[in-house]
């Protein structure tokens, strides 16, 4: 489970170039000042250090777009507001006036990294209105294209309670879904998702929580592992989180959710390192995906097959086995984009490919079980999954 992990992730980054990191408000705030977490504001201090971060990520090739949170916290502080439950037009206010510091603060602290960032305040509308979607799709495109930094909060001044969005979680992983990201990062109060509630110390079943390091699937189990926030400033909780991963699983999505109070986390995300929880099946479905596989992705090598499986593929629309398999060129790793060629070498399909090209060069031909007792823990039934599979 943990190789299993460890190489997913590895993957993950290799085939990752746009990444949305998620900036929760707990994780900007004065943490270090001891004072009561309502009356706590923005810390330039941890936002300049993000910036520095957030620099080294786009430094090794990534593009970076950035939700945070804040803005209702800096609005707070400037106000001296710091009863809870504030009513909707005070919390707006404070919205209102906190999205200028939060943007501000961020500013400054990628100009000093060279980098230039750009507001963009989304609500409810602008996700469900098929045009406007695609403006702020484009919108995001043409500010990765000139390498800004776009950070994006909800417009929280214009909306009520009934119509927002709610939570940055949530916003987070539609903003992923919109702008096809490869990876969506969390970054929270807490470690990740742990087998019982971290913040307990006296179990019942005498249990120690542990984290888990990697989701395939979320069941009904994972759903109520994750509980609600005890930070009154965290607006969503570890149960907006698991939704939000929920959601960009489904579009084919990984989601990482780290503790982002401990400074060195996100760069061990980016080395690899098993910290926090991956939510990733490594094998969802997206609504663009066919024609993200199709036409956006360069295949990085060809596998070609037998005239049964072209047949099986293109008649039947079944998935492609290692049985069917006659040569594969090229060097490819495990969910590489693959171009499938029929015995005359002509291109039939492309897929997503299971197996890096040493392994399937190995088991090319092998019947499953034999595939099987051969690559041991690293099985998959199929070298292409149907799914992953487009007829071109
Ligand atoms: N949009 C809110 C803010 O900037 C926060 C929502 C959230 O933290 O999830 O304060």
């Amino acid at each position: 489970m943990e190789n299993m992990s460890r190489e997913l992730r590895k993957n993950i980054l290799k085939s990752a170039k746009r990444v949305v990191i998620k900036v929760g408000s707990g994780v900007i705030s004065d943490h270090e000042s001891g004072k009561p977490p309502l009356e706590r504001g923005l810390s330039l201090k941890r936002i300049r250090s993000y910036a520095k971060r957030i620099k080294a990520i786009v430094d090794a090739g990534y593009e970076v777009i950035l939700v945070s949170s804040g803005a209702i916290m800096a609005g707070r502080e400037r106000l001296n507001l710091q009863r809870p439950n504030l009513a909707i037009p005070e919390k707006q206010a404070c919205a209102a006036i906190g999205q200028s510091s939060l943007i501000r603060s961020y500013e400054r602290s990628f100009e000093k990294q060279g980098l230039k960032v750009a507001q963009i305040l989304l609500g409810h509308d602008d996700l469900e209105n098929r045009k406007r979607y695609l403006n702020v799709r484009h919108t995001l495109e043409a500010l990765l294209e000139y390498g800004v930094i776009p950070i994006v909060n909800e417009n929280d001044s214009v909306t009520v309670d009934e119509i927002k969005i709610g939570d940055n979680d949530t916003l987070s992983a539609n903003v992923a879904c919109m702008a096809e990201a490869h990876l969506l990062i969390l970054l929270s109060d807490v470690d990740g998702l742990y087998t019982s509630d971290p913040s307990q110390t006296n179990h019942k079943s005498g249990q120690t929580p542990e984290l888990i390091s990697h989701v395939g699937r979320i069941t009904s189990k994972i759903e109520q592992l994750a509980g609600k926030s005890k930070n009154p400033l965290a607006v969503g909780g570890m149960s907006t989180k698991v939704m939000a991963a929920k959601k960009t699983m489904s579009f084919g999505i990984p989601t990482i959710i780290i503790n982002g109070l401990k400074g060195d986390n996100l760069k061990k995300v980016f080395a690899g390192s098993q910290v926090g929880t991956l939510f990733w099946s490594g094998e969802a479905k997206i609504r663009d995906r066919k024609h993200w596989i199709a036409h956006t992705l360069k295949p990085a090598g060809s596998i070609t097959i037998d005239a049964g499986a072209g047949k099986a593929l293109v008649e039947r629309g079944k998935s492609l086995l290692a049985a069917g398999v006659v040569k594969v060129d090229g060097k490819f790793e495990f969910g590489s984009a693959v171009r499938l060629l029929n015995e005359k070498g002509r291109e039939i399909a492309r897929g997503l490919v299971n197996y890096n090209s040493r392994d399937l060069d190995q088991i090319k031909g092998l019947k499953t079980a034999a595939v099987r007792s051969l690559v041991g823990a690293n099985f998959y039934d199929e070298v292409i999954h149907r799914d992953d599979l487009v007829l071109t």
